[in-house]
């Protein structure tokens, strides 16, 4: 005999920043110190999965570009089955839940089977990588609007980024290190000034943070020279030539532009 189903855990998903455990909410913190199963990404800092209680269960999903570890609709099933059974799931996540990160897919999971889900925002990476670069995506004088675009996705050339970038804008990219050619010759293409500042901030808010700076024109060569690796956001627009330089290789790639 089997006994009634338990009633549903609840289904949190958690934005837990671009790296620094000092950057979560404080929600998340709690979230985390008191978890009994956490569902990661690849891109959660280990600093912030130790915080986890040592009897906590830890399943990664890891997905790298090209290379998906669990697909999204398993890991969809996988934490509402956690939840029906009873268990309450975190399930964190790099940056924030909803800013490239198929949140939206997950809650819509979740409520289709009946998974009460909560959003815990987190600090995207546009804006911890800013904020640890030092270079602000808007200021008074030099950018009034700031979009956020992915540099990976389907049909990169057909996207219509007509007017993201160019005067008092500022263009931040994610996932633009693969396709850093391709981006730089469509926004020429559109318009936009070869000789526009742009900022390559790889593993922001980590300790081996990268800021690395040249012109729109300059950018593939950049990636390839100073071998960016993922993750790293670009940023495009007057604003990137201000704020700090990352470490002396960041003060190399720049002076050799
Ligand atoms: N939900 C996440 C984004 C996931 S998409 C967020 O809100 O930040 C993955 C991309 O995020 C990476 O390819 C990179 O462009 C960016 N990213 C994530 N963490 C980063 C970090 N610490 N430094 C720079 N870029 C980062």
């Amino acid at each position: 005999m089997t006994g009634p189903a338990p009633a549903p855990g609840t289904v949190f998903l958690v934005g837990a920043g671009p790296g620094d455990p000092d950057l979560l909410t404080l929600r998340a913190a709690r979230l985390i110190l008191n978890a009994k199963l956490i569902v990661h990404d690849g891109l959660v800092d280990p600093a912030i999965l130790a915080m986890a209680p040592p009897r906590a269960r830890l399943i990664s999903v890891a997905k790298r570009r090209s290379r998906h570890t669990m697909p999204q609709a398993e890991i969809n099933a996988l934490l509402v089955a956690e939840a029906l059974a009873g268990r309450d799931v975190v399930r964190l996540k790099g940056g924030d839940p909803f800013v490239f990160g198929r949140g939206g897919e997950e809650v819509e999971a979740c409520r289709a089977a009946g998974v009460p889900v909560e959003v815990v925002p987190g600090v995207s990476a546009a804006l911890g990588a800013a904020a640890a670069a030092q270079i602000p995506l808007t200021h008074r004088d030099r950018a009034s609007i700031v979009s956020f675009v992915a540099g990976q996705c389907k049909g990169l050339t057909e996207q219509d980024w007509a007017g993201l970038a160019g005067k008092g804008r500022t263009l931040v990219i994610y996932m633009g290190v693969a396709t850093a050619p391709q981006i730089a010759e469509k926004l020429i293409a559109d318009g936009l000034a070869p000789e526009v500042p742009v900022a390559v901030i790889e593993n922001a808010a980590r300790p081996e943070m990268r800021v690395l700076r040249s012109v729109l024109a300059g950018l593939p060569e950049l990636v390839v020279r100073a071998k960016v690796k993922s993750p790293a956001v670009i940023v495009i627009g007057e604003v990137a030539a201000q704020g700090r330089i990352g470490q002396l290789r960041a003060l190399a790639a720049e002076a050799a532009i």
